[in-house]
């Protein structure tokens, strides 16, 4: 039997990675970090090939980790998780320092941070597992509680992206209910709200009887503020 959902008992952190190529920063969504021995302290992380922060680490050998709590709101794991940094300037509005070794720190949010120079890696399918020596760490807020990965998904109803070293894809032949007048209603991958054309959106003014179709591009999730590319038909 192999039967991929057990490993959501693992207990894994929630955590923004983030490096810089040039002058451009870049940061994302990991729940693989961990530390392989205490001296020296080294720790490993998993990312996946096709994120924009994965190029920048390759590039730059250096990056960052932020460790999130568990009151971090989906909106911000929303930005870091599941928006491309090829579209937007994932720091713009956020807070953050710069660390020692010259990448960003995402302070918002955040009980503590790493700071990291990556020693070896080693290519796996998708994902890049990294190899770092950890030159600088931090507790920044010791009342703040970290997010451990079970919590973002059984307390907040977290989702987990397709580029995640965790993602499991859905079964198939699972039948879901389908919404008003045959037009599908459609799920945010991020944040779990659906888009219930028999509804509409109250928030953004979308009427009643509008298909998921039909929003306007700029349309983004009510709940967590993804875009519409972030949403899947049940
Ligand atoms: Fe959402």
């Amino acid at each position: 039997m192999l039967d991929l959902e057990s490993l959501f008992n693992l207990s894994y952190g929630m955590c923004i990675i983030s490096s810089k190529s040039d002058d451009k920063l870049n940061g994302c969504i990991v729940n693989t970090v961990f530390q392989i021995t205490p001296e020296p302290p080294m720790m490993a992380v998993s990312v996946n090939k096709k994120n924009l922060t994965n190029e920048f680490i390759n590039k730059s050998k250096v990056f960052t980790i932020s460790i999130l709590a568990e009151d971090t709101p989906m909106e911000f794991i929303g930005r870091f998780g599941f928006k491309k940094g090829k579209d937007i300037d994932k720091f713009q509005d956020v807070n953050y320092k710069i660390g020692q070794n010259g990448v960003p720190i995402v302070t918002d949010n955040t009980v503590g941070f790493i700071e990291a120079e990556v020693t070896d890696k080693i290519e796996i399918e998708t994902h890049t597992l990294f190899i770092a020596k950890i030159t600088a760490c931090e507790t920044i807020d010791e009342n703040k509680i970290p997010m451990t990965y079970n919590y973002y998904r059984a307390v907040k109803g977290g989702k987990t992206p397709k580029t995640a070293a965790t993602y499991v894809a859905k079964k198939p032949g699972v039948k879901q209910e389908k919404g008003a007048k045959d037009m599908k209603r459609y799920e945010c991958v991020v944040c779990g709200y659906i888009y219930d054309p028999a509804i509409g959106d109250v928030e953004n003014s979308i009427e009643a009887g509008t298909a998921f179709e039909d929003l306007p591009d700029d349309w983004v999730c009510p709940e967590c503020g993804a875009d519409k590319d972030q949403f899947e038909p049940l």
